[in-house]
């Protein structure tokens, strides 16, 4: 049966009304209608009391549910925006979020400073929004984006190319609990949002999350940091002298991922705070060999 724009609209957020709320209902059938019709918001105001095409409706009818369901819109929508960039997002990866604003920050930033085209590597990329939002931000870059699901990286290499990244930005499968492999050569940053959620929280996600998000993106072991450890011992020496660590963690485990830093031989730069004020990212340097060897004779003397 098909419908008005109007009455598309009213019966979705009707729809959503009990699980979203009075104003996200609104906001979220708006934005199902949109895509669905690929009209703007202005379009569907101004044809308010013209018929949809059958295939709008159907999709309206079937994206609906999947939103009164608990599906994440961005799912539904099959793209999120980051960092000005619109990526294409599947359940294959993680929803790109705010709190991931802190890491790219600190990491675009630090990037900037770079001399001689620099090399940086994303690690756990997922859908590659940190990659590619520094290598959208920084022109002489080159960005290789890895990830041990070979789904994600579909996904990763897709926003690649949306994004006319490709001369720039390659993607390579890799698994952070094994040796870095002889081929990537050194980097001048390693970035990395990897799976930090702890096993007893991850028996307490969110529906939303726990239900669509992939639990391989979330899963960080027991206390939730395996991901920093492995990564720290087997990228390490894929770093150039001076080279820079940039991690994303989850509230409250600032002090143990500088810990793993620091005990690895890793100089604190910065710890950078998420929107809601908590501590979320750190940006630590690599040592000089020879700045550790003068920081030992100094303590010997
Ligand atoms: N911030 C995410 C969440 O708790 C977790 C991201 C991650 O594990 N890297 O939903």
């Amino acid at each position: 049966m098909v419908k008005r724009y109007s009455d598309l609209y009213l019966d979705a957020r009707r729809a959503l009304l009990p699980s979203y709320g009075q104003e996200q209902a609104g906001f979220v059938a708006r934005q199902l209608l949109c895509a669905a019709s690929g009209k703007s918001q202005e379009a569907i105001l101004a044809n308010r009391d013209k018929f949809a095409g059958e295939s709008v409706c159907d999709t309206m009818e079937s994206w609906t549910l999947r939103a009164v369901a608990g599906e994440p819109l961005a799912y539904i929508l099959g793209q999120w925006e980051f960092y000005g960039m619109t990526l294409e997002v599947t359940s294959h990866v993680l929803i790109p979020r705010d709190d991931t604003m802190a890491v790219a920050e600190l990491a675009v930033r630090q990037t900037l400073m770079l001399e001689h085209d620099p090399r940086v590597l994303d690690l756990c990329t997922g859908s590659g929004c940190i990659g590619l939002a520094i290598a959208n931000q920084v022109k002489d870059v080159r960005v290789t984006l890895a990830d041990i699901s070979r789904e994600a990286l579909a996904v990763a290499k897709k926003n690649t190319v949306a994004h006319k990244l490709t001369g720039r930005v390659s993607c390579v499968q890799m698994d952070v609990t094994q040796t870095a492999p002889a081929f990537l050569g050194q980097f001048d940053l390693i970035v990395s949002n990897p799976p930090y959620v702890t096993s007893g929280e991850m028996l307490e996600l969110e529906p939303s999350v726990r239900n669509f998000e992939p639990a391989l993106a979330l899963d960080g072991g027991g206390d939730g940091l395996d991901f920093y450890r492995a990564i720290v011992e087997h990228f390490k020496d894929s770093l150039k002298p001076g080279g820079f660590f940039c991690f994303e963690f989850g509230m409250g485990q600032g002090n143990d991922v500088c810990r793993i830093l620091k005990e690895a031989g890793f100089q604190i730069l910065e710890v950078k705070k998420d929107y809601s004020e908590i501590d979320r990212a750190v940006l630590a340097q690599k040592i000089r060999e020879e700045e550790m060897h003068r920081g030992e004779q100094e303590n010997s003397l």
